[in-house]
């Protein structure tokens, strides 16, 4: 019996690892969970799965939980309890569920744990890779990746050996705007931004995906993952989402992971690697996918995929500063403050304006975040 604690459990990936854990009853039961603020789905969680504890991070939300749930399970509150549930309970998975930079500290104590960590949250990677990594090696724990593309690179790698791949292929749907106007950007509805046409997700990382942000980040995620340089992974457009990712080796030989869209699949692999389990959760029938299509991504029109690449040869604290501050501007442009073309100018004014500093121990990222944040949202002010 594995038990598992998922950080951000009422998010679409925290809500699909407990699909797959009710599917497996003898397997997997639940250590803890934790939320934002969401605490009317957290406490239907609570009831069917019975965690030992649970973790609310809006302090307020945590008292009227307390409230309701009496002495079902223990509550923490707040970034501490966050930290708290991570480095002292017992469990021997972590699912990183979370959205952005909060999901770095929990991650950290889970490594310095030795636990299994089955990450979808990127950010972790994008702002720490090298500590996290190292770390990891350290106390002797492994990530293995729920993103869809890093799942199915990890599935292409297994027995082979890293020396031998020539390049990653990372597959992109496109998103929702493949098809538009670089010039109609400034008239984009958040509506529009939100209607991801291949997965449903969370509001932030649909955002992510309209800009391709979302690609930018899984390239660096995949370097740290991969161990790999930046003229080693590649993006391609894919918009019917069925091949997840590929790998290239030196013999010019490709393998690749498909399947019809469904996130379940690479949690529940995160969970047994490296077992596979008997599951129902797609079936793929390729007579009835009929096309599959592949081009070259638009760098000019995506800038945020630009930026990315840009931040990975310049190491150190950029991809720090380019993720605070999407985080922060896409927050905005959810809450109408700026336009969606908007988003990757400030990315790019952030980077431009914010000093790098090389080889950055965690404080150092933990100031680059705030000042970031700080300088993004005084110029959308
Ligand atoms: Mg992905």
């Amino acid at each position: 019996m594995k038990r598992v604690l998922i950080l951000g459990s009422t998010g679409s990936i925290g809500i699909n690892t407990l699909n797959v854990i009710r599917e497996f009853p003898e397997l997997f039961s639940v250590e803890g969970l934790s939320v934002n603020s969401g605490i009317d789905i957290l406490e239907q969680q609570i009831n069917e799965f019975k965690p030992r504890v649970v973790c609310v991070c809006e302090e307020k939300f945590a008292v009227e939980l307390k409230k309701r749930i009496g002495n079902k399970c223990e509550v923490l509150s707040g970034k501490s309890g966050l930290v708290k549930i991570a480095a002292d309970y017992d469990y021997d998975i972590l699912v990183g569920a979370m959205v952005g930079f909060s999901g770095l500290e929990p991650t950290l104590e889970a490594i310095k744990k030795g636990k299994r960590i089955a990450l979808a949250n990127k950010e972790t990677l994008v702002v720490a890779g090298e500590i996290v990594t190292k770390l990891c090696k350290e106390f002797g724990s492994e990530i293995i990746p729920v993103d869809s593309e890093h799942s199915a690179i990890f599935q292409c790698l297994v027995g082979e050996k890293i020396s031998e791949v020539s390049k990653l292929i990372l597959t992109a749907s496109g998103g929702p705007f493949l098809t538009r106007a670089k010039e109609e950007f400034k008239k984009v509805t958040l509506e529009e931004a939100l209607n991801h046409p291949n997965w449903k997700m969370g509001n932030k990382i649909s955002i992510d995906s309209a800009t391709m942000m979302n690609k930018g980040l899984e390239v660096i995620e995949a370097h740290w993952l991969f161990n790999l340089s930046k003229e080693q992974i590649e993006v391609v457009i894919h918009p019917q989402s069925i091949i997840h990712s590929m790998v290239e080796f030196v013999d010019g030989s490709i393998k690749a992971q498909l399947s019809l869209p469904d996130m379940r699949l690479p949690i529940q692999y995160a969970l047994t690697f490296p077992e596979r389990l008997k599951a129902e959760f797609v079936k793929t029938n390729f007579a009835a996918i009929k096309n599959m299509t592949f081009f070259e991504p638009d760098f000019d029109k995506f800038e945020c995929l630009n930026l990315a690449y840009q931040v990975l040869q310049a190491g150190g604290t950029t991809p720090c500063i380019l993720n605070a501050s999407n985080e922060v501007a896409v927050e905005k442009f959810l809450q109408g403050k700026i336009k969606f073309s908007q988003i990757s100018e400030i990315n790019k004014r952030a980077l431009d304006e914010i000093e790098n500093h090389l080889l950055p121990d965690l404080e150092t990222i933990f100031e680059c975040d705030n000042v970031t944040r700080e300088f993004s949202e005084k110029l959308i002010d």
